[in-house]
Formats: structure tokens, sequence, C-alpha cells
């Protein structure tokens, strides 16, 4: 069994590494889990670099095999905003379902709806660098929200390749054409080839 530490406080993020973990022969750990709690200055300027200081934060504290995601929602029409700072856009709005619908209006002028999600996973622990994945998932920013699956910015993304909303599609669905899958299947190929998995 390999075991992989997941470098999130987000336990929506650690449930979907679980879930797309679960036909492999690997064990996906929690900080929590293990008792670590840092909260690293995410000041980095891109995907890669945030991902490579939350990665570095937790490597401190462990030699297990780390990954990081860092990730976030790119609206083409608002320049890519808010991208790196998707969460922080949240935030300032109290929580995803005031910040949705801000974003919604702030789009209404625009007819171009485009918009893609980025992660971008960073592994430490395995080489001795820092190993990077990235994963792009195309879409468009809905007129209002829909249903109440997934996290964040899910039930306002139609993803063009599911051809539906993350936030009515099914767990699978989602976990199959997400940007996190499309990280996370280049991870599965790199374990393999190394054969760690
Ligand atoms: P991070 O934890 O700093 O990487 O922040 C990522 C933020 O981007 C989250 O808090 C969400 O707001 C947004 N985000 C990232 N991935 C997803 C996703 O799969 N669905 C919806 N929102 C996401």
């Amino acid at each position: 069994m390999f075991d992989l530490l997941v470098a999130s406080n987000n336990q929506h993020k650690i449930k979907e590494y679980q879930e797309m973990f679960s036909g492999y022969e690997v064990k996906v750990h929690s900080p929590k889990e293990l008792g670590i709690n840092v909260n690293p200055d995410e000041n980095g300027t891109t995907y890669e670099e945030n991902s490579l200081i939350k990665a570095k934060a937790l490597a401190e504290f462990t030699k297990m095999p780390v990954i990081a995601d860092d990730s976030g929602l790119n609206v083409v029409a608002l320049n890519n905003f808010p991208g790196i700072h998707s969460s922080r856009f949240a935030d300032s709005w109290g929580g995803n379902a005031v910040a949705n619908l801000k974003l919604i209006e702030k789009l209404a002028e625009f007819p171009d709806k485009s918009a893609f999600f980025t992660c971008v996973i960073t592994l430490l622990n395995v080489e001795d660098r820092p190993v990077v994945f990235k994963g792009i998932c195309p879409g468009k920013i809905l007129d209002k929200p829909q249903g109440e699956g997934g996290f964040g910015y899910d039930p306002i993304f139609y993803c063009n390749e599911a051809k539906q909303c993350f936030g009515t599609a099914p767990e699978e669905i989602k976990n199959k054409y997400s940007h996190r899958a499309k990280a996370m299947e280049q991870l599965i190929e790199y374990l393999r080839s190394k054969k760690l998995i």
C-alpha cells in the first residue's frame, strides 16, 4: 500500500482524492487525521507557486509522500478572475453561496461566459525535486446556480466534456472530468511508471 498525505484542510478535496484513488493501492491521509495543523501563507503568484508552498509546509512534518493541490476557477471575460484568488474571493463574501451570485452578476454584461477550472498538484518526498501535474477543465458560467453537489463554484460551472453542471453531476462524473481528475490521471501514470503503485 502506498501512503500519501494530501496537503489540504478542505475536506471536499480530501474526499475527492479518496474517491479517485479508490481503485488503487493507495491510502490517502489528511493532515487532520495525522494531527498536523499548518496554514501556510499562499502568497505565490501562480497555482504552481502556491501548490509548492503548501506541499513544502507539510513536508516539514513528515517523510511520507505529500501532494498539495492548488486550484481555482478562471473566468475568461474577467481576465481569468478569480483564479488563484478563488478561495479568498469566496471568503470575502462569506462563502460560495453569495460569491457565486456575485460572480454571475459581474459577468452579466459579458456575452462570453466561458471559464475553466485549473488544478496543479505538487508531489514531494518521492524524488529529490518536486514533481508537478496540471489539469484544466473547460466550461462556462451558468446564469443561475444549479444543484448542491460538489463544493465551491461547482453550482455555477457547466462542464463542457461532462455536458452538465458540476452542482448537479453525480460525484463519479465530476471525478472523471474535473481539473483535479485530469491532474490525477497524470499523477497515477507517474506513480505507476515509478512502480510505486
Ligand atoms: P485552494 O484550496 O487554495 O486551492 O482554493 C481553491 C478554491 O478554488 C476553493 O476554495 C474553491 O473556491 C475553488 N475550487 C477549486 N476546485 C474546485 C472545484 O473542484 N469545484 C469548485 N470550486 C473549486
